[in-house]
């Protein structure tokens, strides 16, 4: 056997058991290059600088740290927390993107439970009844 194969082996067994690379990880690494980024632009300025530099210290240690976890309960959790709010952000940003293209109705958010109800467009003023809470909102389109 030679040596990249035992240092290989080796890896395979000091990783294994442990967290490894997630979802939450990879986002983590890419926010220690924003901030690694950030410092190098404006680390001149000596506050700034030492801001960046503890936000690239906690960031590696926390991706560090989950990397190394042989607490994979938590550590998965951690994790499906995180990537549920980031579906959540970008279905939140699709829906936007698509009601803006949509020009035939008009969207209202319900008051009272938030709820997003679609109208046509072209009805003047007009009472929606929210089919999730039965509030009226009053609406123009
Ligand atoms: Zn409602």
């Amino acid at each position: 056997m030679n040596i990249l194969h035992k240092i290989r082996d080796g890896l395979i067994r000091f990783m294994y058991g442990r967290n490894g690379m997630d979802h939450l990880n990879r986002a983590l690494f890419g926010v220690f290059l924003a901030v690694y980024l950030g410092g190098a632009i404006l680390g001149r300025n000596e506050i700034l600088g030492t801001v960046f530099y503890l936000l690239q210290v906690a960031v590696s240690v926390t991706l560090l740290y989950r990397t190394f976890s042989r607490d994979l309960g938590k550590r998965r959790a951690e994790n499906q927390k995180f990537v549920n709010w980031w579906w959540s952000i970008k279905n939140k940003s699709d829906g936007a993107k698509q009601r803006h293209a949509d020009k035939d109705h008009k969207y209202f958010t319900c008051k009272n439970c938030g709820a997003i109800c679609r109208v046509p467009v072209g009805k003047g003023k007009i009472v929606i009844t929210c089919p999730k809470c039965g509030g009226e909102i009053h609406a123009k389109t």
